[in-house]
């Protein structure tokens, strides 16, 4: 069953002024989160990403639609049920909001102390906690005395202190350097792994799907434009908007400016072999070999996401036979003639 279901969800917001017009943040979205995945929410600035994350956690109300975590549905709860929703759960912040006059400690105890957690518990809870996220010899430290990672890895323990079932994480990495990032994706890696905890990324980071995502959503204007297993996106973006997020990591088969630079660069002709169809580059080779033609790769790569290889190469074709060697591969799978 999906933990988190979004049915034609709408968000406008009112203008903030008398002449201001309303704001559609969101605009119909479908969304599942299934139990166990990680799920990357994708878009450029303003695309909504934040709103939907919030009408998810109950801090703002749908204008139309339905929202179910867990099977209740968000959207037509009270304050106290809406609480008991809400401890499910954990959010984690760009800039970590921590409490800067409490030590790490105190910033654990402050959600424990809340949801009524005895004393005893709670000590041994972060204990845990701290041991999990590697900082128990900081339980005494204040946020200030400490890295941006190592907030956000107190971050990531506030989160977890109250158990919840789901981690929602806004931006998590984008105040951190790149060695950082790693780390905390690594350790919100483990939360997913060792305590099966579902988490909602959101994120414009390409680099941060990659690493840690199973299932992404692209959005746009409010809208989805796209959605599914992080490997077929990365390997075929459909969207306009999705192919510019993923060219940030992967190399696209060049086009206008790009196509036009490589043909002036490279003599011969050029195709594209798709390395992810099946079998397509030992026939392109196989077939390349039975001609006369010197072979060049020119442009391209090799790409691994979750296990699953993908990309493309470039291939120059020169010498006496290239127009037929051109012509021969071109009827394969996986094959397109760019010049
Ligand atoms: P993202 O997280 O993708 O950057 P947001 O969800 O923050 O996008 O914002 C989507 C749109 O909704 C933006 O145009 C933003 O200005 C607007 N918006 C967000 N929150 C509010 C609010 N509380 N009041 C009015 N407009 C808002």
């Amino acid at each position: 069953m999906a933990l988190v279901e979004l049915r034609d969800v709408h968000k406008t917001f009112a203008p903030a002024t008398r002449k201001g017009v309303p704001v559609e943040a969101v605009r119909g979205v479908d969304l599942t989160v299934e139990a166990g995945e990680i799920h990357a929410i994708v878009g450029y600035s303003g695309a909504g990403k934040s709103t939907l994350v919030r009408l998810v956690n109950g801090l703002e109300s749908v204008t139309s639609g339905q929202v179910l975590v867990d099977g209740v549905e968000v959207t037509t709860l009270g304050q106290a049920a809406l609480r008991e929703v809400q401890r499910e759960i954990g959010m984690v912040f760009q800039h970590f909001n921590l409490f800067s006059s409490r030590t790490v400690w105190g910033n654990l105890e402050f959600p424990l102390k809340l949801a009524g957690v005895p004393a005893a518990e709670r000590q041994q809870r972060i204990s845990e906690l701290l041991h999990f996220v590697g900082l128990a010899d900081k339980a005494h430290a204040y946020p200030d005395q400490l890295s941006g990672g190592q907030k956000q890895r107190v971050g990531i323990a506030r989160a977890l202190a109250t158990r919840p079932k789901i981690l929602l994480a806004d931006e998590c990495t984008s105040a951190l350097d790149p060695d950082t990032t790693r780390e905390v994706l690594a350790l919100l890696g483990r939360v997913n792994e060792e305590f099966g905890i579902t988490i909602i990324v959101i994120t414009h980071e390409m680099d941060v799907v990659r690493t840690l995502a199973h299932r992404m959503t692209v959005m746009e204007a409010g809208r989805v434009v796209e959605q599914g297993e992080v490997a077929a996106i990365f390997a075929h973006p459909q969207a306009e908007v999705t192919r510019r997020f993923v060219s940030t990591l992967v190399e696209q088969v060049p086009s206008g400016s790009e196509l036009e630079s490589l043909e002036r660069d490279a003599t011969g002709r050029l195709v594209s072999v798709d390395l992810d169809a099946d079998s397509s580059q030992a026939d392109v080779f196989s077939t390349l070999g039975g001609h006369d033609v010197s072979v060049r790769i020119v442009q391209g790569g090799v790409n691994r996401v979750r296990g699953a290889s993908f990309g493309h190469v470039v291939l120059a074709l020169d010498g006496p036979d290239a127009a037929r060697a051109t012509q021969a591969v071109s009827a394969l799978t996986g094959v397109e003639v760019l010049r």
